[in-house]
């Protein structure tokens, strides 16, 4: 009988000592959890041209911290957004798909009444993903993914929200003079309203870069301690052309006006983005911290001055100057240093990247891929066989497979290019079964994808010939 609960008494014993040991595992395991998920940053710019940061060899320009995530990391000589005008590179970027599948096909109307212009609630955005994960997130600047209440950052996984809702912004802060959006009264009027944040109408005394930029370096400083997704979109260097004498100052070599505004515009994002990363080093997260830093489409070269170089084109085109970008990411702890990657990847592989790394699983289908693999060697095959562009309107259309590229944008026929030899797009392939393959491809992508559900910024005429005043109250156009 002793025996016996010795025998029942030691294996209490033992019991409570496995307990308590996987007690202190799963506190290990979570603590370990929660220092290793890497923080996310998306630093986007806005209408910046291929050519317009030193890593991509711009002359007249020096933007070194753009360039110190390159050094850091890895740049992208073929990186690609999934459209060519602003609003439907965003809806691409924040839900990992072609907006196409979504009918996200134009550039929306500023809206604040009409539910359907912009992204639908069907759709995930990377912070409702990475919410999952346990993730602070804050978008900061340009949203233009609608202003219906029901499509703010707020009801789109951002926990903060700091910035403006339409797809541009006047940059003098005593510009800034309408209170209300009752108070608009044409649709160029939002770009002069106070900046939200959250939902609150705030005074800025700061040039809007430099008020972004702080947000950022904030934003990071209240969450050193916690996984963050920061998503800092700024307007910069899109229209209007403004800047302070501060950044001017620095171009005194560029004599053509439109230009050195466009550089001194550069340059204020340059200094926000050094510093951004000069916090996440003195905070030492840099290390577990992805930056990725692209533009949302290609420089409208005659508009603000930028320069695509030899791509050809630019914003709204789907030859390569229209969609191809600076686009660069670090992330010290996996990435070489100096990396350079060659293979085409798109603004759609950010959100798999980053929930693939969170072990978040999507939603919907992506159409992205986790890069990762590819920038460690792990995985010496492509990211992309295949990338697709498709402009609704226009009945423009491009697909790009290994190094050949169909494209059909206001010309007559779809032509046939190799960018091996021919990056700027000038000499026509005649080779008609391999156009015939590639046609049959891209219609075969095409079959999945939905008819626009919104009217766009292209039917603005439309738009204005409704009373002034009365646009505002208007639910569904
Ligand atoms: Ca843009």
């Amino acid at each position: 009988m002793r025996k016996i609960k010795y025998l029942f008494g030691l294996v209490l014993i033992l019991m409570a000592c496995a307990t308590k040991e996987k007690r202190k595992n799963s506190e290990f395991v979570k603590k370990l959890d929660n220092t290793t998920k890497p923080n996310i940053v998306i630093i986007l710019t806005d209408d910046q041209g291929y050519g317009d940061v030193g890593f991509n060899g711009c002359k007249d320009i020096s933007t070194p911290n753009i360039d110190r995530i390159a050094a850091n990391g890895v740049k992208f000589t073929n990186g690609y957004v999934s459209y060519a005008v602003c609003g439907p590179s965003r809806a691409g970027l924040i839900t990992g798909r072609y907006q196409d599948r979504f009918g996200f096909c134009r550039n929306p109307l500023f809206a604040p009444k009409d539910s359907n212009m912009g992204l639908p609630l069907s759709e995930q955005t990377l912070a409702e993903a990475l919410k999952g994960g346990g993730y602070q997130t804050m978008a900061i600047g340009k949203w233009h993914l609608g202003a219906h209440e029901s499509l703010r950052p707020l009801n789109r996984g951002f926990d903060e929200f700091f910035g403006f809702l339409t797809g541009g912004h006047n940059y003098f802060p005593k510009d800034l003079v309408f209170n209300d959006l009752s108070e608009l009264k044409g649709q160029w009027d939002p770009y002069r309203t106070k900046l939200l944040r959250n939902n609150n109408r705030v005074e800025e005394q700061e040039y809007l870069t430099d008020a972004l930029s702080r947000e950022a370096v904030a934003f990071v400083e209240r969450n050193q301690e916690n996984p963050f997704f920061l998503y800092l979109a700024y307007n910069a260097p899109h229209s209007p052309l403004q800047a302070t004498e501060k950044y001017l100052q620095r171009f005194d070599h560029i004599k053509d006006k439109k230009r050195k505004t466009y550089a001194a515009m550069v340059s204020a994002v340059d200094d926000g983005v050094g510093a951004l990363l000069n916090s996440l080093e003195a905070l030492n997260i840099d290390k577990n911290t992805l930056v990725f830093f692209l533009s949302d489409n290609g420089g409208p070269e005659l508009d603000n001055s930028s320069d695509n170089r030899e791509l050809r084109e630019g914003k709204g085109s789907l030859f390569e100057g229209g969609i191809r970008v600076p686009f660069a990411m670090q992330w010290p702890v996996k990435i070489p240093r100096g990396s350079v990657y060659n293979e085409p990847v798109i603004s759609l592989d950010i959100f798999a990247t980053a929930t693939e790394l969170v072990q978040v699983t999507p939603k919907s289908e992506i159409d992205g891929v986790n890069l990762i693999p590819f920038l460690t060697s792990k995985n010496s095959g492509v990211p992309h066989k295949q990338l697709f562009w498709r402009k609704y309107d226009d009945q423009s259309i491009a697909m790009r497979s290994g190094n050949m590229k169909l494209v059909q944008h206001k010309t007559p026929n779809k032509e046939l290019y190799n960018l091996a030899d021919d990056v700027s797009e000038t000499v026509m392939l005649k080779d008609s079964i391999l156009f015939n393959q590639l046609s049959t491809a891209f219609d075969n992508w095409d079959a999945k994808n939905s008819e626009p559900t919104f009217l766009g910024l292209i039917h603005g005429k439309q738009f204005d010939s409704i009373n002034p005043g009365r646009w505002m109250d208007i639910e569904k156009y």
